[in-house]
């Protein structure tokens, strides 16, 4: 304020100007809010301020603008961030939300998550934004179940991109940006959940099946007394197992094994 708009305007590029300040979570090492010029890159912002990804883990992509921005991927690392090139990847600036995602992230669960939050904000006023938003939700609902099909994705881009088109305001117009923007460069992911009913990242609770590895399990029940059922069986110091028909898949004995001998697939 005190050097002034000329001063102000020599930071940034030439049509998005000043700095930009940006809430960096998700699966960063250093989380925090960030101000940084305009056209610093995403590598930048995430690499160098960010610290990289917590834990060692792989980079998959990191969603900015909020729940209606789009995901970037990890080949547009280098673009200069400004409000035009986050446009042209199919995100957008928004709020300045920047969460960061590895690879044990699940890009359908994800775009459920935040198409629940649209159908909740939806103001229900124009019929694309109402009824889309709903409909968007179902599809991915069903594709995290196991029971989706190819069409349904065709379906969801379609929707999408009517949503995008015809909403009266950017709630709508830009509900559909995560769904778009993760069958554009996850698509294989995708149709794993459809074709193959996997969750590699094993976030889809309905397809991840849990098991005991014979070769680690040292018999220390730990896992059969956290199971809720109850449906893991074994005699003290001999493999444990599970039994899948009763299993309803909550996880507790992965969460308790010392002895990584519980397996997600
Ligand atoms: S696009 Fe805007 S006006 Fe239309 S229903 Fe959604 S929030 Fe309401
Ligand atoms: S907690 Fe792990 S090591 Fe112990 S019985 Fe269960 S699977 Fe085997
Ligand atoms: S996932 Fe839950 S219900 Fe299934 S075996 Fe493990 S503890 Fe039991």
């Amino acid at each position: 304020m005190t050097k002034g708009a000329a001063w102000y305007s020599k930071i940034g590029t030439e049509k998005s100007k000043g700095t930009k300040t940006f809430a960096l979570t998700g699966k960063i090492a250093n989380s925090g809010l960030v101000e940084v010029p305009m056209g610093t890159t995403l590598r930048e912002i995430v690499f160098d301020i960010g610290g990289g990804i917590k834990g060692g883990k792989k980079f998959k992509g990191v969603q900015t603008g909020g729940p209606s921005g789009g995901i970037i991927t990890e080949e547009s690392l280098d673009e200069p961030i400004t409000y035009e090139s986050l446009q042209a990847l199919g995100s957008m600036m928004g709020s300045g939300g920047m969460i960061i995602m590895d690879e044990d992230d699940c890009v359908v669960d994800i775009a459920k998550f935040y198409m629940a939050f649209c159908v909740d904000e939806s103001c229900g006023k124009c019929a694309p934004c109402r009824i889309g938003t709903s409909q968007m939700h179902d599809l991915l609902e069903k594709i995290t179940r196991g029971n989706g099909t190819e069409d349904d994705l065709l379906k969801l881009e379609k929707i999408g991109k009517a949503m995008t088109k015809a909403s009266l305001c950017m709630l709508g117009g830009s509900a559909a940006n995560p769904t778009l923007s993760t069958i554009r460069h996850f698509r294989e992911e995708y149709l794993e959940h459809i074709r193959d009913h996997k969750c590699k990242a094993g976030k889809c609770k309905d397809l991840v099946v849990y098991s005991i590895d014979p070769a680690k399990c040292i018999g220390c029940g730990l896992c059969a007394r956290k199971c809720p059922v109850p449906c893991i069986a074994g005699e003290k110091k001999t493999p444990h197992v599970i039994d899948k028909s009763k299993c309803v898949k909550c996880g507790e004995c992965y969460k308790a094994c010392k002895f990584g001998a519980v397996v997600k697939n």
